[in-house]
């Protein structure tokens, strides 16, 4: 696969998550949720989490408008993080970040990183990096953001 064919993919993959988005939608009950905007480019996301009692984060959706590298972005966030536990998160959290913004070419193993990957390209845009990194800067703060609902441990 050459490199042309790879940015066909890579932009089938984003235009396939904007125009179906997976997990959006408002999240109720949550644990949290918070909101993202990306000034350059005018994205403007919320994201939602619910985490088990014992931690796990079982359900992560959003709600938003914005370009479709944020949406697809978001889409694809959600996907990667979902059922995985607090260790889990943050890593994949660093994990894409360090992904996006690294002036290095990122090492990519399509078969374990997935649609993530897809978001790589946007590396050689540096203008829209910020629409790819908003859904996982958001997600870290709807996360410290806990406690809007708490029912366990009184
Ligand atoms: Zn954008």
């Amino acid at each position: 696969m050459d490199d042309d064919d790879l940015s066909d993919l890579y932009q089938e993959i984003i235009l396939s998550h904007n125009k179906r988005p997976h997990n959006e939608g408002e999240l109720d009950p949550r644990s949290g949720e918070a909101e993202g905007y990306n000034p350059l480019c005018g994205d403007r996301i919320r994201v939602y989490v619910h985490k088990t009692d014992s931690g796990l984060l079982d359900a992560v959706t959003f709600t938003g408008e914005g370009c479709a590298i944020s949406r697809a972005a978001a889409s694809i966030m959600t996907d990667s993080v979902k059922n995985l536990d607090p260790a889990g998160v943050e890593a994949k959290i660093a994990e894409a970040l360090e992904m996006l913004t690294s002036k290095e070419e990122p090492e990519i193993d399509l078969t374990v990183i997935g649609d993530l990957a897809a978001l790589v390209g946007v590396r050689h845009f540096p203008a829209r990096i910020k629409c790819a990194t908003l859904a996982w800067h958001t997600l870290e703060s709807a996360l410290k953001g806990e406690g809007i609902v708490s029912t366990e441990e009184g």
